[in-house]
């Protein structure tokens, strides 16, 4: 681990458990210019991490303070994201400017430093997130190829069994599990995260099962 230390930072909203890990890519062209970026006081944002391509761990925002990386945002009745979370920024490209896979070694660092941060608080599996889950009108990282059956695999976050479900409101569903249902994009950042195959938007019926596998998972733990 690195230091890269931000001075974008504040106080945490008090009483406030961290509860949630949140996804990012950097959406730059190269590590360093993501890192000038988030060090620099007039951008106004920052994370606690930045993973690099080669999987180095660059140390940003003390995990006490609040770090700004989630901006507007929600997550099951929540918009302080900031407030409550631990944000991780993954440098990648993104879809602005040549969005490619996540390299195996920076994959590797993803992993080890979550389940570190896991084992320090008590994050539910529903509450690691992507940016574009919890702001699905405005973003879409860390994206489709981003592994998060791997991740879960590795005990970070849920990957659900799909489900059979009858009378299938898909966005009502996404809401019930802690998405904005009241935003534009939400079955799409949805597919983004837990269908990377077809992300389309669209109710279907594989959307629907993936969905109630959510549900499941939740009343289930
Ligand atoms: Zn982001």
């Amino acid at each position: 681990m690195r230091n890269a230390y931000s001075p974008n930072f504040g106080p945490r909203r008090e009483n406030t458990p961290v509860d949630m890990l949140v996804f990012h890519y950097t959406g730059m062209q190269t590590a360093q210019s993501a890192i000038n970026r988030l060090c620099d006081p007039d951008s106004n944002v920052s994370a606690h991490y930045c993973i690099d391509e080669n999987g180095i761990i660059f140390s940003m925002v003390d995990e006490d303070k609040r770090a700004w990386h989630a901006g507007k945002s929600f997550w099951r009745g929540e918009t302080d994201i900031n407030s409550r979370s631990i944000g991780i920024e993954i440098v990648n490209p993104g879809h602005h400017l040549g969005y490619c896979s996540f390299p195996e070694g920076q994959m590797t660092s993803v992993v080890n430093l979550s389940k570190d941060i896991l084992s320090r608080y008590s994050i539910p599996a529903w509450n690691v997130v992507g940016h574009s889950d919890i702001a699905p009108d405005r973003k879409l990282d860390p994206g489709e190829f981003f592994d998060w059956e791997k991740l879960a695999a590795a005990g970070v976050g849920v990957w659900p069994t799909p489900r059979t479900s009858n009378q299938c409101n898909l966005k009502s569903t996404l809401a019930t599990y802690g998405y904005d249902g009241e935003a534009h994009n939400t079955i799409e950042a949805f597919q983004r995260h837990f269908r990377p195959s077809a992300i389309t938007g669209k109710s279907d019926e594989e959307s629907c099962q993936i969905a109630a596998g959510l549900i499941e998972m939740v009343t289930k733990i």
